[in-house]
């Protein structure tokens, strides 16, 4: 079977009950997360009418069982889509200081033919800027009446963030920490939570989108757990594109919605605080090449390498404090001892370099800066076959949980002298 065809099966297979509200926001919520790499999903959530075994998924099955059951229109927020529209409805995300309702504007569009529910979420850290614009792209450029299933776009989550400039909430808490939230929590949890019952719950897949942080920058790439295999099946569906192991930490929207039997990932694309054309116009063909491979368009794009790119990687860090200076771009190729960059103290010239352990790709690197010992300058990807990934990843259960730390806003253990110490969200500092 196609892996498009299987991945269509997967997520249909989901969304085959009666209902299209099928979700149960309300059990999902108070079911406590599953524990890290349970590929079945604990009962009671909206996923325990999933095939355990993706395996048993019969595509050829599905169709008809969906299309016997006329489509009442797609509600979200309390607002009904009609089959073959587009709508643009308001999520309010607490409250500004005012007392009037953070209004963050959400897209959708319900194609004329029904399938699975994608949701494209941006800007949870609000100065990440280069999804916000695949998103809109992506939307705008959907056509319901072709569409099969609903695309529920969301540019700008933390739209608090997004308005000051900043990655966090404006209580410096870092929202992607707190899914899936507290309805009587801190303002972040309880962001968390309404976005999580609210939207999150209504997918039968998330990308969510991010970028390097704390001016890092990130070949495009797409990062889950792999040890569940519908996020496996999920990661194949993006074309020519960088794929990684990274399990997710308590916290993140992906993880909550994996825990939530709902396959999740995060789409790193470019620094923060800019808007990247290349790197855009890359994720916007990612998307397109996964709505086709999910069978809900019919649009091809054409790629020289069709097929993802997976990768083991690893992080070069500093060991001497001073002025990062690279030798190398996001996207090359290296050698094992290569010098990547040379960090040169101003006060007393010392210079030091800073060389690939590995033959390998620059996936993500700092940009320059000054730096202290410890901060994490070049992220290298050994090149591996998806097989060989997996495996690996069943093997060691967290080893990117740094590297994805820093981007995906979990604080990193701290490490003494490390500007992730400065930087970072302490989680000891949450009363929660
Ligand atoms: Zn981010």
């Amino acid at each position: 079977m196609p892996t498009g065809a299987l991945i269509l099966a997967l997520l249909l297979a989901q969304t085959a009950p009666a209902s299209p509200q099928a979700a149960a926001p309300a059990e999902i919520r108070q079911s406590p997360p599953a524990a890290t790499g349970s590929v079945v999903p604990a009962p009671a959530t909206a996923a325990a009418a999933m095939p355990a075994s993706p395996a048993t998924a019969d595509a050829t099955d599905l169709p008809a069982a969906v299309e016997a059951v006329p489509d009442p229109g797609f509600v979200l927020l309390g607002r009904r889509v009609e089959p073959g529209t587009r709508t643009r409805v308001n999520w309010r995300s607490g409250a500004t200081f005012i007392g009037d309702p953070m209004q963050v504007p959400i897209n959708v569009v319900h194609g004329a033919k029904p399938g699975p529910v994608l949701c494209l979420t941006g800007a949870i850290h609000g100065d990440e800027l280069n999804g916000v614009e695949v998103i809109r792209r992506v939307l705008g450029a959907l056509d319901p009446t072709e569409l099969v299933g609903t695309v529920i776009g969301v540019p700008i989550v933390n739209m608090a963030g997004f308005s000051r400039g900043s990655r966090y909430l404006p209580d410096r808490r870092d929202l992607n920490r707190f899914f899936p939230g507290n309805p009587n929590g801190s303002s972040a949890s309880r962001i968390a939570f309404d976005f999580f019952d609210q939207v999150a719950c209504r997918c039968d897949a998330i990308v969510d989108f991010h970028t390097g942080s704390f001016d890092r920058a990130n070949l495009p790439q797409v990062r889950g757990d792999l040890r569940l295999s519908r996020v496996v099946e999920l990661t194949r569906g993006f074309g020519a594109t960088s794929v990684l192991h990274t399990p997710g930490a308590a916290g993140m929207l992906r993880r909550a919605a994996t825990d939530a039997g709902i396959p999740a990932v995060t789409f790193e694309i470019g620094a923060p605080v800019r808007l990247e054309p290349i790197e855009i116009e890359h994720g916007v063909s990612a998307i397109e090449t996964l709505m086709n491979n999910l069978g809900m368009t019919q649009r091809v794009r054409q790629w020289r390498e069709p097929q993802p790119i997976f990768y083991e990687s690893r992080w070069v860090r500093v060991t001497r404090p001073g002025m990062l200076f690279s030798d190398v771009k996001l996207g090359d190729r290296v050698r094992q001892g290569q010098r990547l960059g040379r960090v040169i103290n101003p006060l007393n010239d010392e210079a030091s370099e800073l060389v690939s352990p590995v033959r390998g790709r620059i996936l993500g690197m700092a940009l320059n800066q000054v730096v202290l010992p410890g901060y994490a300058a070049f992220h290298v990807g050994e090149e591996a076959s998806e097989a060989q990934v997996i495996r690996d990843a069943a093997r060691t259960p967290a080893p990117n949980e740094e590297a994805e730390s820093m981007d995906e806003g979990v604080a990193a253990p701290l490490e003494e002298g490390s500007t992730e110490q400065v930087e970072d969200y302490t989680p000891e500092s949450e009363p929660e």
